[in-house]
């Protein structure tokens, strides 16, 4: 059987896939069965920080791999330890929780800030934390409760009770939510990925960061997918100039494992306690070499770069015939388009380029450090499938 039958065959049918098996890759391109290229716009969704087989990541992540690869969170582990130096003093926090995955950080910031409240306010008084309309928080039930689209929340009921949505950017409906007086946090993406690559307004985020400090309701970023470099700063917050209680971040975190971290400032740095929480393979020291080798390299140059390069990417579709807008920060970009998303896709892929969709946008999160040459052959190919 083919890979594609077997896969057909025996793997549960919950994802729409293309019809293409990736066999191998270096850097931002990959190779199908047939030995076919493909330059690489996707980055595995945001994943892969520095690309296919980065020699750097990928010795970093072998050299652990022949040392320890797992003792269980019983233990003290070097990557582990040393890994969370790093975010802290990068970002100012002061704790770091690790997991697997990014509804994993979510839910953990979820449970600190329910913790949070119930410490300080009792049991009952701020069950609640609101989220945003259109937002995407995970698929585990919590982080599916939280996450304000409808077309998620068939089939799978009784969701976790306590979330609240209201509309992005509108600082009033924000202002009725916080005014019940129940709320524990407010979280929210910064640029709403799944949802369309929607980028909130830096006064409405700083007007409720105010609002929060204000009511002591924590203020929960969620950087999954804006995290690591994706925007031009390490963390997306940054731009803005807030400082959040708790952020959860995953994706491009470890360049291709499976990790999930959820940082926490001042007010949350002692809220979980011994046995309030844990994850068996969070944490785990090869993720963790992986991402302390992703993070040692992202450098103020690479910044740099990352906001160049979408630069770019905004001035050459921003001006193309058949685009309606473009959105995004740095490289993460949404591209709305005239010609239906899905055959911009297709066609892209058939001249093996690899891009995304999100919404009825057409979704770019190529690897940070892809190659100028890379990027321009790859979206002078968009640019004619978009204007088709
Ligand atoms: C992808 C994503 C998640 C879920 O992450 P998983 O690793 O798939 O659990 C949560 N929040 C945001 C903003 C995301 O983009």
């Amino acid at each position: 059987m083919t890979i594609k039958e077997l896969d057909q065959a025996f793997i549960a049918g919950t994802y729409g896939r293309q019809d293409v098996a990736f066999i191998s890759g270096k850097g931002a391109e990959l190779y199908d069965e047939a030995g076919k290229r493909y330059i690489d716009l996707g980055g595995g969704i945001a994943v892969n920080a520095f690309g296919i087989a980065d020699d750097v990541w990928a010795d970093a992540v072998k050299a652990q791999v022949d040392k320890l690869q797992h003792v269980s969170n019983y233990y003290y582990t070097q990557p582990q330890s040393e890994l969370a130096k790093v975010l802290c003093e990068r970002t100012g926090m002061k704790k770091v929780f690790f997991s697997n995955s990014g509804a994993e950080a979510n839910e953990c910031a979820i449970k600190a800030a329910r913790k949070y409240a119930s410490d300080k306010y009792g049991p009952v008084a701020r069950p609640n934390i609101i989220t945003l309309w259109n937002s995407f928080h995970g698929r585990t039930l919590t982080t599916l409760s939280a996450t304000g689209q409808e077309s998620f929340h068939k089939d799978f009921g009784p969701f976790t009770p306590g979330f609240v949505h209201v509309a992005a950017n509108d600082i009033d409906d924000m202002k009725l939510a916080l005014e019940a007086d129940d709320v524990a946090a407010v979280m929210m993406e910064l640029i709403q990925g799944e949802g369309g690559v929607n980028v909130l307004d830096p006064e409405y985020v700083r007007e409720v960061a105010a609002l929060c400090e204000k009511q002591d309701v924590l203020l929960l970023i969620d950087e999954v997918q804006t995290g690591n470099g994706r925007t031009g700063e390490l963390y997306c917050y940054m731009h803005y100039g807030i400082k959040p209680d708790i952020v959860s971040t995953a994706k491009g975190l470890a360049g291709g494992l499976p990790m999930g971290a959820t940082l926490f400032g001042e007010k949350t740095m002692f809220t979980l306690t011994a046995g309030s929480h844990g994850s068996t393979f969070g944490g785990n020291p090869v993720c963790a070499a992986g991402a302390r080798s992703v993070i040692s390299r992202l450098t103020d140059e690479l910044m740099q770069e990352v906001q160049e390069k979408g630069a770019y990417i905004k001035e050459t579709l921003g001006a193309s015939k058949g685009v309606v807008s473009v959105s995004g920060v740095g490289l993460m970009l949404g591209i709305e388009t005239v010609r239906p998303a899905k055959d911009i896709l297709l066609g892209c892929l058939d001249r093996g380029v690899i891009v995304l969709t999100a919404k009825n946008k057409i979704r770019l999160l190529p690897p940070l450090n892809i190659p100028t040459q890379l990027l321009k052959e790859a979206i002078a190919i968009l640019k004619e499938e978009i204007e088709q």
